[in-house]
């Protein structure tokens, strides 16, 4: 069952009713499931929303395999707490729905190496642009079903097609989970804590970096395993227990932009020499991270080094014009990436 909601929002009860709106070939569609995202977007111009966030259920949770399936405007908040009444969870950080998460993968892993968007999804049930459905990869962790089209979900940002429900991978929630956070640091010590702490055989379950405007950082995130192994790795780092701390992005400040991109710790030290004095930073254990600048001009000089260096970003907010605005791609990746629109979705519908 569907409904048209609002002028210019068509509101889809299954993937049957996704897969017959984009079927009356609409002019041109923006996909949105809890929508927390969408000021963090170019702007849609005219097109119609095709909002996903009825899609909410918990179709299937199998325990003792560690996976499920959920449709795709589930809440994040929601699927934590089913979860956690069967010791399980999902083991990268993100909030708004799965199928937000999943297609804008804004924060990756939480740890070096660990598991991410990416690697947690086996399947998904999804409808092309011109609406016919299809499936790519299995409910299962083991499968050998050729191709992984499904991970062309994750960043593709409703630009590909239109996800309905995920097959997710899980894992054993942990016996004893600590938090810690060590604060006072300059940019120096507090690499090389991040350092110590990825040489580790079993890293944190969680870690990040946060500069501060006054350039102070704080090394913060969680150990989880044994209550022996959590409290042997806090004593060895030095690392103080702390109420939950964790943040997923920064927020701009006034008149100001934020800009992301990936780096390993080993560049760290390069990139944050490149930052404005003021300019806080916030690096993921992923390798995710953001710099919130005091302007454009600021902002436009930090891109500008990181493309000489090498590393890819863009503005992830600031003015509507400005969101997108990046380094620019090799000519390689770029045509791979326009040539997969084309294939994909070869009316420019899905903006
Ligand atoms: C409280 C809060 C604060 C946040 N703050 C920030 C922030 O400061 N900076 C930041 O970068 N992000 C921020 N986010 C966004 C967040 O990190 C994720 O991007 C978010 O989880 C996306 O969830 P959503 O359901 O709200 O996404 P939406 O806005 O609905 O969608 C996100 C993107 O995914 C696409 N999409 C959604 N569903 C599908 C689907 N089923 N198939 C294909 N494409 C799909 C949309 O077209 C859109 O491009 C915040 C989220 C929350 C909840």
């Amino acid at each position: 069952m569907s409904a048209l909601g609002t002028a210019k929002t068509f509101v889809a009860d299954d993937t049957a009713a996704v897969a017959t709106f984009l079927g009356t070939r609409p002019a041109r569609v923006r996909v949105r499931s809890g929508g927390s995202r969408q000021l963090r977007l170019p702007e849609p111009g005219d097109a119609t929303v095709l909002d996903l966030s009825r899609l909410t259920a918990i179709v299937r949770l199998d325990g003792p395999d560690q996976t499920c399936t959920v449709e795709c405007g589930l809440p994040r908040a929601d699927l934590d707490a089913a979860l956690a009444t069967c010791g399980l969870e999902l083991p990268c950080p993100g909030g708004g729905t799965l199928g937000g998460l999943f297609a804008s993968d804004p924060i990756g892993a939480s740890t070096f190496g660990g598991p991410s968007p990416r690697s947690l999804l086996l399947g998904m049930d999804a409808v092309l642009a011109d609406g016919t459905p299809f499936k790519s990869g299995a409910r299962v962790v083991k499968s050998v079903a050729g191709f992984d089209v499904h991970k062309l979900l994750v960043g593709s940002e409703g630009r590909l097609f239109v996800a309905t429900r995920l097959h997710l991978r899980l894992k054993p929630a942990p016996r004893c989970v600590q938090w810690f956070c060590r604060t006072g640091l300059d940019v120096a010590a507090a690499i090389d804590c991040l350092r110590k702490l990825q040489q580790e055989p079993v890293p944190p379950a969680a870690v990040q970096l946060v500069r501060a405007p006054d350039g102070s950082c704080a090394v913060q995130g969680r150990f989880a395993g044994r209550a022996a192994f959590v409290a042997e790795m806090l004593r060895r780092h030095g690392l103080p227990e702390s109420a939950p701390c964790w943040r997923d992005h920064l927020d701009p400040p006034t008149h100001g932009e934020v800009v992301g991109g990936a780096t390993l710790v080993g560049a760290l030290p390069v990139l944050s020499s490149h930052l404005p004095a003021n300019a806080s930073l916030l690096w993921q254990g992923g390798g995710r991270f953001e710099a919130a600048l005091p302007d454009a001009i600021s902002a436009d000089a930090f891109l500008h080094t990181c493309a000489n260096g090498g590393v890819s970003t863009l503005v992830v907010h600031g003015a509507p014009e400005r969101r997108g605005h990046g380094t620019l791609r090799d000519d390689g990746h770029q045509r791979l990436q326009d040539g997969l629109r084309r294939a994909l979705d070869p009316h420019g519908i899905l903006v």
